[in-house]
Parts: C-alpha cells; structure tokens; sequence
C-alpha cells in the first residue's frame, strides 16, 4: 500500500470513528429538536429513523444530521434564525 493511499485510510477511519462517537448525542438532539420519533436512546432513534425513510437517504440522512447538528443545530444555543429546516421545526416555537 502506497503511503498516500494509507493516510487516505486512516483519514476516513478516523473520520468515520469521531462519527461514530458523535452520532448518538447528535441524533438524539436532533430528533429531540424535530420530534422524528418519541424515542429516546440512540438505538431506537435510529430503527425509528430507518423506519420512515427509505434505504437508499439512510447514508445521506446519517451525513446530514451530523453536519446540521455540528454547524447549525449546535447544543447550547442552536440557530434558528439560520436554519433551512426552521418551518418544518418545532423547537423555535417551543423556546
Ligand atoms: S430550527 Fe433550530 S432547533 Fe430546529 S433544526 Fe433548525 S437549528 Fe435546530
């Protein structure tokens, strides 16, 4: 294996553990946020999650929570004024 091609793996396998970390919190905020589901542990957001979208979005929707919750749906103080998804959610009203 080139030495390129062996950082290149060891980029996406460190990219691909800091998801894996991140993914539970992520997607409880987020679900929590937009009430997808009423479930709370990450396992049972993510069967819940996989019930209502098709197969084929699970990899992009995976991809999409991560980066909304790391850029836009942040913890402390999420931006709504800046969020594309503000009128499908219900968490701005709530506050
Ligand atoms: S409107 Fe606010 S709480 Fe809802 S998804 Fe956007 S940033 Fe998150």
């Amino acid at each position: 294996m080139h030495a390129a091609s062996a950082a290149a793996s060891l980029d996406w396998l460190t990219t691909a553990k800091a998801h894996a970390e991140e993914w539970p919190i992520l997607v409880q905020r987020l679900s929590g946020r937009l009430e997808l589901t009423r479930e709370t542990d990450p396992v049972g957001i993510e069967l819940a999650l996989q019930k209502i979208l098709p197969e084929s979005d699970w990899s992009f929707a995976s991809t999409a929570l991560i980066w909304h919750g790391r850029r836009v749906c942040v913890a402390r103080n999420p931006r709504c004024d800046a969020c594309g998804i503000r009128s499908d959610c219900p968490f701005p009203k709530r506050r």
